[in-house]
Parts: structure tokens; C-alpha cells; sequence
């Protein structure tokens, strides 16, 4: 069922970027979205990769989380990929995170907690605890907020060498569907 594109009290349309509609459609993997008819039919700015990802191939699903990095008092609201390679590029451009691995970066997501500074090169696994995508081991089924924990597990538990990683979206994933 359709319903009108009501966007949240306080998000700016007008924020550059292609804009893309997307639906909470039925991930049978992830049943805990919230209140998923609210964000039906939603047109939503996504960075050009992401753009380009999902108007390559339609049929590729293509998963993205809404940013909440500070922008001067405001939360960023772009629509960012949940993986590390993506977050950083994201960090980069849109918020002007960059150096050199080891560099000091304070996380200035709303709502985060942590008050120390983090490496440069771990920060990107830090936002990903923040969207709550989680790894699954595929044998033993233990679940890992970081991709270094699950290669560590997979270290030292025999048993789950040979396993698959699968990736368990948070409760806050949207699905990207193009405008037809
Ligand atoms: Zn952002
Ligand atoms: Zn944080
Ligand atoms: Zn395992």
C-alpha cells in the first residue's frame, strides 16, 4: 500500500544530492523495523555511489542507514551504506573527516556516548556499532558488532574457520526502491 511521502518533523528536502524514493519493504531476515509505513514511499538523499549502486542494476538491494553525524547543531540526515569502505568515503566528503590512520577523531554522532578519541582508521567501525548492523557467524550463529570480532572468532574457533560471514541489518535500515 502506498501512502503520501510525509517526510519527519525537522528533515530538510532540500539538502543537493540524488534524491531516491525508498520503501521498507518485507526483509523476512529483519523484522524489527519501526514503524515501517511511516517511512513508505519517503523520498531520500543518498551520496552518488549509493546513487549510482542502485540505478546500475535494479535489481541489487541496496541497504542504507540515515546519517547523524554533527553538522553544526544538526543532525547530517543523509542516507549512507552501513559498510566501513562507504561510511569513511561518506565521512570524508560530506563532513571533512580525513588523515592519517592513527589521527585522533572525536565521534560527533548525536546521541553517542563516547567521550574519548578514536583513530582515525577505527572510526568507521565505530559509526557501524552506531547503526547496529551486526555480523552473524553462519556456523555457531553468534552475533559481533564489528567486522575485526568475528575475524578474531574465526581465528580461534576452529569449528567456525571455514564459516560465512552474514550481515544482519539494524533495526534502522531502509531498503533503496527507484522511482518508477
Ligand atoms: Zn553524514
Ligand atoms: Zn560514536
Ligand atoms: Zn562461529
Amino acid at each position: 500500500m502506498r501512502s503520501e511521502a510525509v517526510p519527519p518533523p525537522g528533515v530538510d528536502f532540500s539538502q543537493s544530492g540524488p534524491a531516491i524514493r525508498n520503501a521498507l519493504c518485507s526483509f523476512s531476515w529483519s523484522p524489527q523495523f519501526v514503524n515501517p509505513r511511516f517511512h513508505d514511499d519517503q523520498i531520500i538523499h543518498v551520496d552518488q555511489k549509493t546513487w549510482y549502486k542502485a540505478t546500475r542494476n535494479p535489481n541489487t538491494k541496496v541497504i542504507v542507514y540515515q546519517c547523524k553525524w554533527d553538522t553544526q547543531g544538526s543532525p547530517c540526515r543523509r542516507w549512507i551504506e552501513g559498510g566501513v569502505r562507504e561510511i569513511r568515503t561518506h565521512l570524508r566528503i560530506y563532513h571533512g573527516v580525513q588523515g592519517q590512520a592513527k589521527d585522533p577523531i572525536r565521534c560527533k554522532w548525536f546521541g553517542c556516548s563516547d567521550e574519548r578519541d578514536f583513530k582515525y582508521s577505527s572510526i568507521p567501525r565505530h559509526i557501524v556499532t552506531h547503526l547496529k548492523v551486526t555480523l552473524l557467524c553462519s556456523n555457531c550463529r553468534t552475533q559481533f558488532p564489528r567486522d575485526d570480532r568475528i575475524q578474531f572468532h574465526r581465528r580461534i574457533a576452529r569449528k567456525c574457520a571455514r564459516a560465512n560471514t552474514v550481515t544482519v541489518v539494524g533495526p534502522e535500515a531502509r531498503l533503496i526502491r527507484l522511482d518508477s
